[in-house]
């Protein structure tokens, strides 16, 4: 630990190691032993801590549950062959997290916090890292307020969290996708561009519909003329039209997404076009017509890609071409995976090791 703030280490008294397969377990449900906590009260951090995982008792006054001051990260680390476990461009989440918190008037967490726990917490949990080729332990940061008091404001009192959960294997579907034209994820003005809880949450009776109808997620347009395409879920949005990636520019309806700049940097890197700009939904369809749009897919830190094999638009589908014949989302899929596994090199030093 750096700076002013030491952690408190609590060890749990049994790991639950043992009662787990961390190669093969379902996402999101398993947390490994410890969690790291640090509690924000008078203007500043005042107290940081890892303890077993544990629920702890809470007001229902909490305002995170009452007026949605909540934000989040994803994040993986990934071990090698050796045993070695790395995180994958964690200053790019805790930079992201920080942003999150100005707008949605929280505190910022410094680097020794954020950092600091994040590397103390892997050291103890390095066992919950899956050893299997596609697999990673999920790393959820969060910061809630804490306040207990019914009223509209700024929290005082907050908590910074950190807890991990293996991933295994995790195979994305190919999936259809129904581009949605009357309800929007973002507005200019709003929150689309920081990941607050509440962006989440509204998402998922547009999402509900559009799975009734038989898609698995929808294409989110922008809220004013509903013409240009923004994201796909929770995912970046990218096409390979011809010889060239398409990509919507970022923006504050947009999340930069960590996924997103690692895939178009490897993407110049190959000296493959990329734009970044205002894609409407026509120009893709345009693109569909005359059998210059080979690729679409998904990207975030989940799934890395996930591909898009239809596109649901005013009542008709557009099927796309087969995941297989996918010369660049299969090499960018595959080179992040091993760059993660350390099984290539690092060109951009987007690896840091943590043990
Ligand atoms: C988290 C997220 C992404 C992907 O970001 P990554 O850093 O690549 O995981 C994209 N869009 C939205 C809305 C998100 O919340």
């Amino acid at each position: 630990m750096t700076g002013t703030l030491d952690i408190t280490i609590n060890k749990t008294a049994k790991s639950r190691i043992s009662e787990q397969d961390v190669n093969n377990v379902p996402f999101g449900k398993c947390f490994s032993d410890h969690m790291f906590v640090a509690e924000y009260a008078d203007g500043k951090w005042q107290k940081a801590y890892i303890t077993s995982y544990q629920d702890v008792p809470m007001s229902y006054a909490t305002s995170a549950l009452h007026y949605g001051q909540a934000i989040f990260e994803g994040m993986k680390a990934y071990k090698n062959d050796k045993g070695e476990v790395s995180l994958f461009r964690p200053m790019e989440n805790q930079n992201r997290l920080n942003k999150s918190a100005i707008r949605m008037a929280m505190p910022e967490v410094p680097e020794e916090i954020f950092m600091g726990g994040l590397f103390e917490l892997l050291k103890l949990d390095a066992a919950w890292v899956p050893t299997i080729e596609s697999g990673s332990l999920y790393i959820r940061p969060f910061i809630i307020a804490t306040d207990e008091a019914i009223g509209v404001k700024a929290s005082e009192t907050y908590k910074f969290i950190i807890i991990t959960c293996p991933a295994g294997k995790y195979y994305s579907e190919p999936i259809k996708v129904l581009v949605e034209t009357n309800y929007f994820r973002a507005v200019h003005g709003g929150v689309g561009y920081v990941k607050a809880a509440g962006n989440y949450g509204r998402s998922l009776y547009p999402t509900k519909l559009a799975q009734q109808k038989g898609y698995q997620q929808v294409i989110w347009t922008d809220s004013v003329t509903h013409q240009y395409v923004e994201e796909s879920g929770t995912m970046n949005l990218m096409f390979v039209v011809g010889d060239t990636l398409l990509t919507p520019e970022l923006g504050d309806t947009i999340l930069s997404g960590i996924t997103r700049d690692s895939v178009l940097t490897l993407a110049r890197d190959w000296g493959m076009k990329v734009e970044e700009r205002k894609i409407s939904i026509r120009e893709i369809l345009t693109a569909h017509g005359n059998g210059t749009l080979t690729e679409a897919f998904g990207c975030g830190t989940a799934a890395t890609i996930a591909q898009i094999i239809g596109i649901g638009f005013e009542g008709k589908d557009y099927t796309l071409p087969p995941v297989a014949e996918r010369k660049f989302s299969n090499k960018v899929d595959e080179t992040l995976r091993l760059i993660r596994k350390g099984k290539m090199e690092d060109k951009f030093h987007w690896m840091l090791k943590v043990l």
